[in-house]
């Protein structure tokens, strides 16, 4: 194999570039010359493409966002749109892709390999909602971004003794909800995983300013519902000034923390061996120190296990 293509899809996560460097540095060391497809699945199918060297990719291992842009294609979900990207690849001398982004790019890639175009999946995703896989590129550093928040918004809610709602994103995933408040110390964790149980929540603030407490973060994942009726519900029963905090994109953005710069390089690097090495359909990912390789639709097949000893431990340590 002498020319691999490179995308990246779906929502753009931290770490995206550090991944596409090593997609490139590894890819050429390897002998191969390297093309950088622009706007995901959408510049495949309109031909948006850039050769890649080394030189273009200096400078961006701590650098949010993707410099190849992200795109979600309705066009590509059309076998029309996918027939497109197929004449495309043919018509450039793609070998092989490497995509790299969430579970629905996954989807993305199993539909090429099913049209005989080799590809290799990278997760690439804040929401960390991959089962297959320990972690996804970008959830650490979301994760930290949604820490550093927590802080802030305890410092004012302390002082002004209310609770504070802190709605993070995951889609239907609380990974980022549930990892985030168990590093800081929030009082609850609202999770699309476990049904909202607003009695013992506000239980739990009562109990709290019993003992002393000035304030109490409440984690809510936005699969989970509303913060703004949430905290309307917990300020009726509660009685105590309620207010809500919607972090937003600034989850999606930042420079990568060192575990995803690391787990970037080499989940990058590793997608490019398993092409050369003659292998396809797979995806990567890590269990526990270890970069592995599964089979695609093996890997999209099985549901996200939800980590409820980590849950439990959240609700005993923020008692
Ligand atoms: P994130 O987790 O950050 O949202 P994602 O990769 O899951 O990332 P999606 O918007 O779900 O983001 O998917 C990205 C793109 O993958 C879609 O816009 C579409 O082009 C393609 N895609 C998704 N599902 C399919 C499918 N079933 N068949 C073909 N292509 C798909």
């Amino acid at each position: 194999m002498k020319k691999i293509g490179v995308l990246t899809s779906g929502g753009d996560a931290p770490g995206m570039n550090a991944a596409i460097r090593a997609v490139v540095r590894n890819g050429v060391y390897r002998g191969c010359e390297i093309i950088g497809i622009k706007r995901g699945y959408e510049g495949l199918l309109n031909g948006q493409y850039t050769e890649m060297n080394l030189s273009s990719v200096a400078d961006i291992i701590h650098r949010g966002g993707t410099i190849l842009g992200t795109a979600r294609s309705e066009e590509f979900k059309t076998n029309g749109g996918r027939n497109k990207a197929l004449e495309f690849i043919k018509k450039v001398g793609l070998e092989g892709l490497i995509v790299i982004g969430g579970d629905g790019s996954f989807k993305g890639a199993q539909e090429l390999c099913k049209l005989g175009v080799p590809t290799v999946g990278v997760p690439g995703t804040i929401d960390n909602d991959l089962n297959y896989t320990d972690y996804t590129i970008g959830f650490d550093t979301a994760m930290n971004t949604v820490l550093d928040a927590i802080s802030k918004i305890r410092d004012t809610s302390t002082s002004h003794e209310r609770t504070n709602i802190i709605e993070v994103m995951g889609r239907d995933c609380g990974d980022i909800a549930l990892y985030s408040g168990l590093a800081g110390g929030a009082e609850s964790i609202i999770l699309p995983e476990i049904s909202l149980d607003i009695e013992k929540i506000c239980e739990k603030i009562l109990n709290g300013i019993k003992r002393g407490k000035r304030h109490s973060i409440i984690m809510l994942a936005e699969g989970a519902g509303s913060a703004i009726d949430l905290a309307k519900s917990i300020q009726d029963i509660t009685g105590i000034e309620t207010r809500t905090t919607i972090l937003g994109y600034i989850q999606r953005g930042g420079s990568p923390t060192a575990f995803d710069r690391i787990l970037a390089s080499k989940m990058g690097a590793k997608a490019v061996d398993i092409l050369l090495d003659g292998e396809e359909n797979k995806v990567v990912g890590v269990n526990g120190n270890d970069i592995i390789a599964k089979d695609i639709d093996m890997a999209l097949k099985t549901e996200k296990r939800f980590d409820k000893s980590a849950y439990d431990l959240a609700d005993i340590l923020s008692r």
